[in-house]
């Protein structure tokens, strides 16, 4: 996601980073890269001058010039700017209604119909909803029986009426379905075409004026670049929608329809789907996709997590202690310790950008650190400060004490080397080269 734009702007910061003497001449030259990268992005020129300007200004006002960090500054500005443009706060969905309706408009192709399906999954399983599925599209009976798959797969009951091709009185009996059945969701899912037209857009501007939806979402392929904006505008001077969907977003795209839509239409992107399973959905959050843009990934959130728990002062010793290579197994041991009181790990490992994914579906346990305890608890007191003693014989020693094996020791030593190593760069700025590491 958006990787090239994070390494086109990771590379404008580096002109920043570098230098101990800031002038504004870096300064400007670092937001012309910011506002190339934006541009290569597919972000809408005038956008980006807009963004680029407001980045400066603030700049200025803040002295970025005679700050200690002026590069750390840059992109937070950067990030809060880009956060604005996104539409600042998460924005959730209307579902006040009894049964709630939500249409989803958007081209062919767009995702509508998966989306519809992750969202009625989404609802039941987080919002213990009862959702109904409605087929709207009286063109292509291959979307009806899609929508039944999805619906199976699911679990989620759908309802649609072959013979009928009045999209109105489908939508209309659909609802009337819920309310019998007791659905409180009633999701209808209407015929794209591949572009816009008139006949389409009537289409759905009469359902929407007949079944008065409490949310109106659209859905767009975020693959599409400047087109996604166009056509998003398109919709919106038909349907007036309360939220877009930006899907595809796990695919190679270049990110300019999420930086740009919401300030075209000014309306919120509300949730983005990252894949083609039903639980790839993720409800849309500006600044954690501000951060992912800069590379900062969902790291941010962990730090915050951690900062709740964290005691200062141990961490600044801490700090202070990798800055000198001098962090040993204790250190190690009351790291773990602390790491417990955050939470459970399954959900800590979700956190880190690529991590989540890649962990998905699998069983971690929570009791994990109990072997690694043990092992580091059989050391003594100078190996767990200076890890760099031990030899084959004591690893043996350590082993039978801890009653684990001398390759789960080792393991053990060489993931301390490696955690040690990701501490340092971190502390060095180089949160996106740890990130790399780790395959964000
Ligand atoms: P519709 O015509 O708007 O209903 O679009 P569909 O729901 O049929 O989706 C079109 C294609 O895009 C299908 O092959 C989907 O599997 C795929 N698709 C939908 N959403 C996503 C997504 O978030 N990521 C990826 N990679 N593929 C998606």
């Amino acid at each position: 996601m958006f990787n090239n734009l994070s390494e086109k702007l990771d590379k404008a910061f580096h002109v920043l980073k570098g230098h101990g003497q800031i002038t504004e001449i870096n300064v400007a030259e670092t937001l012309k890269e910011v506002r190339r990268a934006l541009l290569d992005a597919d972000v809408n020129f005038k956008i980006a001058k807009e963004f680029t300007n407001k980045v400066k200004e603030k700049a200025l006002g803040q002295n970025v010039l005679t700050s200690l960090q002026p590069g750390q500054l840059m992109v937070k500005l950067v990030k809060d700017e880009l956060t604005e443009l996104m539409g600042g706060d998460a924005e959730g969905i209307n579902l006040s209604g009894t049964p709630s309706i939500i249409l989803m408009s958007g081209l062919q192709g767009s995702g509508k119909t998966t989306f519809s399906g992750k969202l009625a999954n989404y609802l039941k399983t987080k919002k213990t909803k009862k959702p109904l599925l409605v087929a709207c599209d009286v063109y292509r009976p291959a979307a009806i029986d899609q929508l039944h798959v999805v619906g199976d797969q699911i679990g989620v009951d759908v309802f649609s009426d072959r013979g009928n091709t009045d999209p109105v009185a489908i939508a209309e009996a659909g609802i009337a379905y819920a309310k019998a059945n007791g659905h409180n969701v009633v999701i209808i899912d209407t015929a794209g075409r591949l572009a816009v037209d008139e006949e389409m857009m009537n289409e759905i501007a009469n359902v929407h004026k007949a079944i008065k939806p409490q949310e109106t979402l659209f859905v767009v392929d975020s693959m599409t670049g400047q087109d996604a904006v166009n056509t998003a505008k398109a919709f919106n001077d038909v349907l007036n929608f309360d939220g877009v969907i930006l899907t595809k977003l796990d695919g190679d795209t270049r990110g300019g329809a999420a930086i740009s839509i919401k300030s075209v239409v000014t309306k919120p992107i509300k949730f983005i789907g990252t894949g083609e399973k039903m639980d790839a959905i993720d409800v849309f959050h500006p600044s954690r996709m501000a951060e992912r843009i800069l590379g900062m990934g969902d790291v941010v959130s962990l730090v915050e997590r951690a900062q709740e728990q964290f005691d200062e002062e141990e961490a600044r010793k801490i700090q202070k202690k990798i800055a000198k290579n001098k962090f040993g197994f204790d250190d190690f041991l009351k790291q773990i310790q602390q790491i417990k009181k955050m939470g459970s790990l399954k959900d800590l490992m979700g956190m880190i950008p690529g991590a989540g994914k890649a962990l998905k579906g699998m069983d971690i346990d929570d009791d994990a650190f109990k072997h690694v305890e043990a092992i580091i608890h059989s050391m003594t007191p100078a190996e767990r400060e200076t890890p760099t003693l031990l030899n084959a014989s004591r690893k043996k020693r350590i082993a039978s004490g801890s009653g684990r094996s001398v390759q789960e020791v080792n393991q053990l030593l060489k993931q301390f080397d490696q955690m040690s190593k990701m501490m340092k760069m971190m502390q060095g700025g180089g949160g996106k080269k740890m990130m790399q590491m780790m395959g964000g």
